[in-house]
């Protein structure tokens, strides 16, 4: 029996051993082909890098940690300065964390700040999107959108007004076009912050490419323009949460430069570490980081590990590797690759409704039926069989049940490493299909 406390107590996942490229080894043998760089679309780079291990060793013979209270440190400040300069423009300074949820988290609060700094404190709602994910921190529960990791929590969470997500496949009208949908599609911001009173609103919070809960669905063309200019028209802030999808997964840099939008906050994590080290970052807007300074010129926030010399040591290598090597322009070729040969082996498929993403971040719905969209029964669970199957099939797959209108949804987001080859994406369709077919046979 393990000693540490599993998501399923009681079961005991194999232990890995070792990991090179895309793909895992564990102690008993098997060999795992990794479509989902780790497991959460985290190791950008792949396993392994000499570059970022050297980078590692380094600068613990420099200094592993300091407190960012006392100290900045080099590496923090080099790393600060290759993020932003690829960021939308205004975004001028990085608070670093630990994570994902530390990085919304920080974004929340860091925006509520804002408005307090600028006498305006009334202003603490925030609006989100149902069927998005923004962490596990009850802070980012209260704002996420993903019910069944919300509901053990609810009575201990703050009230956000959730709307409705972006979500072509299934809330586009059949007729509509893409533009038109994604207007009709943003409207929903404006109602909620008229609902709420404009005065009361701090922020809007959204996945631009949503991952974990819906697997992999990005918003349509025109959306987020629209979002950008509500919340100017109404004195919300904007905080994009590209912590699954940012650091090049969509194949750019950011996905809001796709969207042609500049948030107020941007949060980012999993790749920019490459799952290397913890870390994770808020590109901060040069308005936010002027009302701070001179306001109360104090950040009425902080972590032990902010800024930590080791993990941004780490990051920086990383973030060196994917710029010196185009890795972000690989993410945008190998995903077209990928792309086509999903549309080849599942365009047609019965069952599988929809291909959707950006650069290497794509995802497929499952369907009963796929001419009526009809989901597969939620008890049944097909999301988490077709990943024991991939498992099965040495294939690592990332699932997501998400609930529309009441009814489960089934899909699974891949998400490789920026470093997959030609031979290693056909491989991954040739498994899933092996897996998908294996699900299908159990839910006859
Ligand atoms: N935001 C998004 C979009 C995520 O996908 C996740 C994690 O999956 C988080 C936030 C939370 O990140 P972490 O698990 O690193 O705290």
């Amino acid at each position: 029996m393990t000693k540490v406390l599993q998501r399923v107590p009681g079961q005991c996942p194999p232990e890995v051993k070792s990991a090179h490229g895309v793909w895992l080894e564990d102690t008993d043998g098997n060999v795992y082909l990794d479509a989902v760089s780790g497991g959460a679309a985290v190791s950008a780079i792949g396993h392994g890098d000499s570059r970022v291990n050297d980078a590692i060793a380094a600068q613990l013979d420099q200094v592993a940690y300091a407190h960012n209270s006392f100290f900045t440190n080099r590496p923090a400040e080099e790393l600060a300065e290759l993020l932003l300069s690829e960021a939308p423009e205004g975004l001028s300074q990085v608070l670093y964390c630990s994570g994902g949820s530390e990085a919304i988290e920080s974004a929340l609060k860091l925006a509520r700040q804002y408005w307090v700094e600028k006498g305006r404190p009334q202003k603490s709602r925030i609006i989100s999107r149902r069927q998005s994910y923004h962490g596990a921190t009850l802070g980012t529960l209260s704002v996420g959108g993903n019910m069944p990791r919300r509901d053990y929590y609810a009575p201990m969470l703050f009230d956000a007004q959730l709307i409705e997500p972006c979500y072509a496949y299934r809330l586009a009208h059949p007729d509509e076009s893409e533009e038109a949908y994604g207007k009709r599609a943003a409207q929903h911001l404006e109602a909620a912050i008229l609902e709420a009173g404009a005065e009361n609103v701090a922020a809007f919070v959204a996945e631009p490419v949503v991952g974990a809960t819906l697997g992999c669905a990005p918003a349509v063309k025109g959306y987020f323009k629209e979002i950008r200019a509500i919340c100017d028209r109404h004195d919300v802030l904007l905080i994009l949460d590209e912590v699954m999808c940012g650091t090049g997964r969509t194949g750019y840099m950011y996905a809001c430069l796709e969207d042609e939008v500049t948030p107020d906050l941007l949060a980012v994590a999993k790749g920019m570490g490459g799952g290397f080290v913890p870390i994770g970052a808020v590109l901060v807007h040069e308005r936010l980081a002027e009302a701070i300074r001179s306001g109360s010129g104090a950040l009425r926030h902080g972590f032990t590990y902010m800024a930590h010399p080791l993990s941004c040591a780490a990051a920086l290598a990383v973030q060196k590797v994917i710029k010196d090597d185009g890795l972000v322009k690989a993410a945008q070729q190998k995903g077209e690759l990928l792309r086509q040969v999903l549309d080849e082996r599942f365009g047609q498929h019965p069952n599988v409704g929809d291909i959707r993403g950006r650069g290497l971040f794509l995802g497929l719905e499952l369907v009963r039926e796929r001419n009526s969209k009809q989901p597969f029964d939620p008890s049944f669970a097909f999301h988490s069989r077709v990943k024991a199957a991939a498992l099965e099939a040495g294939l690592m797959i990332y699932p997501s049940g998400g609930t529309i209108d009441g009814k489960q949804g089934d899909h699974i987001l891949l998400a490789p490493a920026y470093v997959v080859s030609e031979t290693e994406i056909e491989e991954i369709a040739e498994r899933l299909s092996q897996a998908l077919d294996a699900t299908l046979v159990e839910a006859q």
